[in-house]
């Protein structure tokens, strides 16, 4: 939503249909129809492949394959042999069941063939909300933005989460955080997105903790995905400054693991943005329960068992110089101005899992 020159809100949002509850994945079948879809390729990484199957059999005939080979990152290879597959055996719709990866893989497949997706999401990274794709080759990763790869229906099932380790619902949630505090100092956040970042972050930060204390919480699974789906919502349609920048680089370059990197890095970005996001840094703090987001975010962190150091998730103190030159190259729009001297604190805070600090 924007003010156009008539001085008028206008609200341009775009959104995937939503099916959420528990058990809803009974109603996939169903949500195929709607989409007058019968020959369904279904995507899941090799680990995960009992879900392909489960989907497999729910929807009978209306299977057409099982492609499980889905990988972090979407590599352009696989998502090749993917596209492939789809043309090969004339699927009309794609269904991916799983995190970001498999997802991005669906989005690779649509990206090529508009063919419609269905999202059945398992982690809380939030990406089957967004129109946003990215695909990796030769350690390169693009990312763009193109409405044929948002999903057309997404089928959240909190139950289908009950096998995500605390580690992960941790880290994954938290990259879903990242997009909600991102999108309330974004140049083009409205009170629409703004109120789903306040409403995810609240969700996720009462329902993490009470994940890890008991990974069979069921409430406090439907918590987290009801709070991934909002967090989502705002990436999908709120611009990301400098902590979405900061982690494409870091994953680009040093090979880190997304969702920590996200999880290690989010209190610094929002410690080097406070001053110029006041506002937006009380939203933060206030959804969170504390009286300072980025101490606040770093202690949840930390009390939740995930990782707060770049050195202990695979980076080296020496390519701190290299992701400063490259993180400064292209600008983009970010409260602070970006710059390489506060960049190096920033980092280098984030390197030793140092608290987070606004003189960065
Ligand atoms: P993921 O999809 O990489 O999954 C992490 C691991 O958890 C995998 O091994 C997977 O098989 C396993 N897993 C997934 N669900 C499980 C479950 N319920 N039980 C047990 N194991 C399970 O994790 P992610 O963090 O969701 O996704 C990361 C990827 O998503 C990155 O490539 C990132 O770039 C992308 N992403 C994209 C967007 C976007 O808007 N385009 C947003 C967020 C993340």
């Amino acid at each position: 939503m924007e003010r156009n020159s008539n001085g008028e809100w206008v609200f341009g949002g775009q959104i995937p249909r939503i099916v959420f509850g528990i058990d809803s994945l009974q109603h996939l079948p169903r949500e195929m129809a709607l989409l007058d879809a019968t020959r369904a390729l279904v995507l899941c990484t090799s680990s995960r492949r009992e879900n392909g199957e489960r989907i497999a059999a729910l929807i009978g005939d209306r299977c057409v394959g099982i492609f499980d080979e889905a990988e972090m990152h979407v590599p352009v290879v696989i998502a090749k042999k993917a596209v492939a597959k789809a043309a090969e055996l004339a699927a009309d719709c794609v269904i991916a069941i799983g995190g970001g990866s498999t997802i991005g893989l669906a989005k690779a497949i649509a990206l090529e063939s508009s063919l419609p997706v269905i999202a059945i999401p398992t982690t809380y990274s939030g990406s089957e909300m967004t129109p946003i794709f990215g695909m990796t080759e030769s350690g390169c990763k693009t990312t763009g933005k193109d409405v044929r790869v948002l999903p057309r229906t997404v089928l959240y099932d909190p139950s289908l989460t009950l096998a995500l380790r605390a580690g992960v619902s941790v880290t994954s949630g938290i990259n879903a955080m990242a997009h909600a505090c991102e999108g309330l100092y974004a140049a083009d956040a409205n009170p629409i997105t703004s109120m789903w970042a306040v409403e995810g972050l609240r969700a996720l930060t009462d329902g993490l903790p009470r994940v890890v204390r008991n990974t069979a919480d069921i409430d406090a699974r439907s918590e987290c995905l009801y709070g991934a789906w909002l967090c989502g919502a705002v990436l999908g349609n709120a611009s990301v400054g400098l902590h979405h920048k900061l982690c494409h680089t870091l994953g680009g370059t040093c090979n880190l693991p997304h969702a920590e990197t996200h999880t290690v890095v989010l209190p610094h970005a929002l410690a080097y943005n406070a001053a110029f996001a006041p506002e937006a840094l009380r939203q933060i703090a206030d959804a969170l329960g504390v009286t300072d987001a980025p101490q606040g975010l770093f202690d949840l962190a930390k009390s939740l068992g995930a990782p707060t150091a770049l050195k202990d998730i695979g980076m080296q103190e020496n390519d701190i110089d290299r992701c400063v030159e490259i993180a400064v190259q292209n600008p983009y729009a970010n409260p602070a101005p970006i710059e390489a001297k506060r960049l190096r604190v920033l980092l280098e805070n984030a390197y030793h899992g140092r608290r987070p600090s606004s003189a960065a």
